[in-house]
């Protein structure tokens, strides 16, 4: 167990260099104090702690080799992918940081099979690209082309186009165990013993190991390459737009139209959030002032409270069905249609909503928007009926908090809204002082508790809270199981040891 940072005398520095250098090439190894830095937590409030050595693998056996190095000098190993997730990859106790951005090969698309095997550095633009060859596409986000797509799809779905039927979009997994040991999940699993076996399937007969790895942060294996669902450019897409008064209605229509299979994705939009994206889309940054003096569950006269935007595809005659369909529904819920008033009226709105969920492009346009602060984001999942209870209360909890700025949010189906993703968009000023930040942090806190005891929410992406391993703490059974995976996979604790201690405790 790591308490403080690792402390290596010059000797030890320099044998470590030399042999992560033997392994990787001298090109690809550095205790350099500037590339250190670079990994070092910059974006972060708490202080930083940088790495001791930056290495960056090209295969599967490059990282065994690392790990049994690390393992015979107690270093800790923190990976990296795009690294977007600051927290979750800041390298507390030092040790080596492990970046997966070079291994960025397209290893195949299986077209047939309607899968891609990629490593883990390949991006979504690198992927988009290719796909969009074969007439396919996958799963894209807000986020930009840049952002690796194993880096993405390792985190729970939380995505703005993840597919509403769909909980993730990873078939299966290459990982690399803390002992050396390379396992293949799903049907792969199989295929050191019959050579055939490919990776279409995400369980064999016995438990999914899988999930083990989606949400770990790095502190069970090192994911090497996975195989991907891609998905098919139908003949058809639409995306009729509805606009609605309340939160309420549009979820109902989210469920209505999931459950029937119309959609393949769907979110909502409340009317500040699409008014910033409009603002976004047309002048690439900042934010439209006047959203900001609203009480966000007072629309103004000129906008519709929110919009629900479906991604829809399929034949041609089954898509001018769905839309009659998505219309009949829309107005049986007291809503309208807005498609082309949402075209004319708010181009860069339009802009991204046909980017993402006609199109499926990858998109820069949230980039400007996040430039503007430090995003202290309260994000839940919920039930249908706690969901809707949380819109109600939150904007009106946050209204009154010192994090109000940015107040509005998105919310979108998961598994055809069982449950329902819900993420208010608050930021804080970049201005803010230390102890600014620190009541707003302490407001989000008490705005999750609420929501979870309340309206039966829970926390989702590395919400582990505080003090380290508080949420951990409060599952029960569950807590105890995940520990001894985490020991018995882990014994040494070298794996992402810093965010080990915020996930399942001291
Ligand atoms: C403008 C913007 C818009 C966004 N919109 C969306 C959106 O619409 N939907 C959405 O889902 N997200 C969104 N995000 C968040 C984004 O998805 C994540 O930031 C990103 O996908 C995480 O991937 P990463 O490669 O940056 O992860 P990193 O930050 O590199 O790593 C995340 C965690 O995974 C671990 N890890 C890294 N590599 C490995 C490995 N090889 N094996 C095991 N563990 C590893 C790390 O240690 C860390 O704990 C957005 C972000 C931005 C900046």
């Amino acid at each position: 167990m790591f308490t403080r940072p690792v402390k290596l005398s010059a000797k030890q520095q320099g044998t470590i260099l030399r042999r992560l250098q033997q392994i990787v090439g001298p090109a690809n190894a550095t205790a350099n104090p500037a590339i250190r830095y670079g990994y070092s937590g910059t974006s972060m409030i708490i202080p930083k702690a940088v790495p001791d050595f930056v290495v960056m693998p090209r295969s599967a056996e490059d990282i065994q080799k690392i790990l049994v190095l690390a393992r015979r000098h107690k270093v800790p190993i923190t990976p990296v992918g795009s690294g977007s997730q600051e927290p979750s990859t800041y390298p507390f106790f030092g040790g080596i940081v492990l970046d997966t951005m070079a291994m960025n090969r397209i290893l195949e698309i299986n077209t047939n099979g309607a899968y891609a095997v990629v490593e883990m550095g390949v991006t979504f633009g690198q992927l988009a690209e290719e796909l969009k060859k074969a007439k396919l596409r996958l799963t894209v986000g807000s986020f930009p082309s840049t952002i690796s797509v194993l880096g993405n799809y390792l985190m729970t779905a939380a995505n703005t186009h993840r597919s509403s039927g769909i909980m993730d979009d990873i078939l299966g997994l290459e990982v690399v165990l803390a002992d050396g040991t390379v396992a293949q999940t799903g049907s792969k699993a199989f295929a050191g013993t019959y050579p055939k076996t490919e990776w279409h399937y995400p369980s064999n007969t016995f438990p999914n190991v899988k999930n083990l790895f989606i949400d770990a942060g790095g502190t069970l294996g090192i994911v090497t390459k996975g195989a991907l669902r891609i998905y098919q450019m139908n003949e058809a897409q639409a995306m009729p737009i509805s606009a609605f008064d309340s939160y309420r209605q549009a979820l109902e229509y989210m469920k209505r139209l999931s459950r029937a299979n119309l959609v393949q994705h769907i979110c909502a939009w409340h009317w500040i959030l699409y008014s910033i994206i409009d603002h976004l889309g047309q002048y690439g940054k900042g934010a439209p002032a006047d959203g900001l003096l609203y009480d966000p569950w007072e629309t103004p006269d000129d906008r519709p409270y929110i919009l629900a935007v479906p991604s829809m595809s399929g034949y041609r005659e089954v898509m001018e069905a769905s839309e009659r369909a998505a219309k009949r529904l829309t107005e049986e819920l007291g809503g309208r249609i807005y498609t082309d008033e949402c075209h004319e009226r708010w181009p860069g709105a339009w802009k991204f909503f046909a980017d993402h969920y006609r199109d499926h492009q990858v998109t820069n346009q949230f980039m400007g928007g996040f430039g503007e602060g430090l995003p202290l984001m309260p994000m839940v999942i919920a039930d249908p009926e706690g969901v809707v209870q949380i819109e109600h209360w939150g904007l009106r909890f946050l209204r009154r908090s010192s994090l109000k700025l940015g107040l509005s949010y998105y919310s979108h189906s998961l598994d055809q809204c069982r449950s329902v993703f819900l993420r208010m968009t608050t930021f804080v000023s970049p201005e803010s002082s230390p102890k600014e930040i620190e009541r707003a942090t302490a407001v989000r806190q008490k705005y999750m508790e609420h929501a979870y005891k309340r309206y039966g929410a829970i926390p989702v992406r590395y919400d582990y809270g505080h003090p380290p391993g508080a949420v951990l703490a409060k599952t029960g059974g569950h807590s105890r199981m995940l520990k001894a995976i985490k020991r018995s996979l882990d014994p040494e604790n070298i794996l992402n040891p810093g965010y080990s201690i915020s996930m399942y405790g001291r």
